[in-house]
């Protein structure tokens, strides 16, 4: 993986709430909800989030048999279909004639790449 620097779109920090790793851009942590004051920029309104992937289904357990239990994971690979995210959301187990619903989705923002002065990308 290459972790980008601060600043640069796709940083990330560790939410103080909860410890997951969300984007250092983010003003609500989107794991616990908490909203984060520090490293978000106050002045800048935050453009609108687009939802360029979101799926919803569920399962319903077919018959009156044996329980189910099931894993949830979700992978993200880049255009060379690299893995370069893989977690396991939950697991669980369902009985006879339950349903669990699952929904995905994908938020994107638009981000400024900050123009860096001494120390930045040599070429
Ligand atoms: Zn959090």
């Amino acid at each position: 993986m290459n972790p980008a620097r601060p600043g640069d779109p796709g940083a990330t920090r560790e939410c103080p709430h909860c410890r997951e790793t969300i984007l250092e851009s983010a003003m609500v942590c989107p794991a616990c909800r908490h909203h984060l004051r520090y490293g978000a920029s106050v002045d800048a309104p935050s453009a609108p989030a687009l939802t360029p992937l979101s799926i919803e289904g569920s399962i319903r357990h077919p018959a009156d048999s044996e329980p189910w239990e099931y894993t949830v994971v979700v992978t993200i690979r880049d255009d060379l279909g690299v893995e370069i995210a893989r977690k396991l959301i939950g697991v669980g187990a369902i009985d006879a004639h339950e349903q669990r619903s699952f929904t995905l989705s994908v938020e994107a923002v638009p981000a400024k790449r900050r123009v860096s002065g001494k120390g930045g990308t040599r070429h």
